[in-house]
């Protein structure tokens, strides 16, 4: 699975976003200045959540694929309403309460299952 890609409007550097989670400061890995105005309190919750909602989109995928019946399901439709929603420029991040993973609570819940899932999974 390929992570999230983000990059720094600063410095034109690019980076995964789960790198930027890593760190937990909200700065730039290349040119550590802050990649948002203020508190990065949103950018590291909701940079978590994305990475997390892609990586459980991405189990699911393989999952369902390999479920034996007569279910196509329009992974097209998905990829149409992400664009959508990141509008004109596809590199911003999606705004903190536009949430598509289930709102605000639903972040702290997506952190800690994807550590559970990526500590069972060797992809
Ligand atoms: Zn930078």
């Amino acid at each position: 699975m390929t992570p999230i890609s983000a990059r720094c409007a600063r410095c034109d550097s690019g980076f995964s976003l789960f790198a930027v989670v890593e760190d937990g400061t909200g700065a730039c890995p290349h040119c550590l200045q802050p990649l948002v105005a203020g508190d990065p309190g949103a950018l590291l919750e909701w940079a978590a959540a994305a990475d997390a909602a892609q990586y459980r989109l991405s189990a699911s995928v393989h999952i369902l694929q390999q479920l034996r019946g007569h279910l196509i399901v329009d992974w097209q439709s998905v990829l149409q309403s992400l664009a959508e929603e990141a509008g004109g420029e596809a590199c911003r991040m999606f705004r903190p309460g536009a949430g598509w993973i289930g709102g605000r609570s639903g972040a702290g819940r997506a952190r800690s299952s994807m550590r559970a899932l990526k500590g069972t999974s060797a992809s």
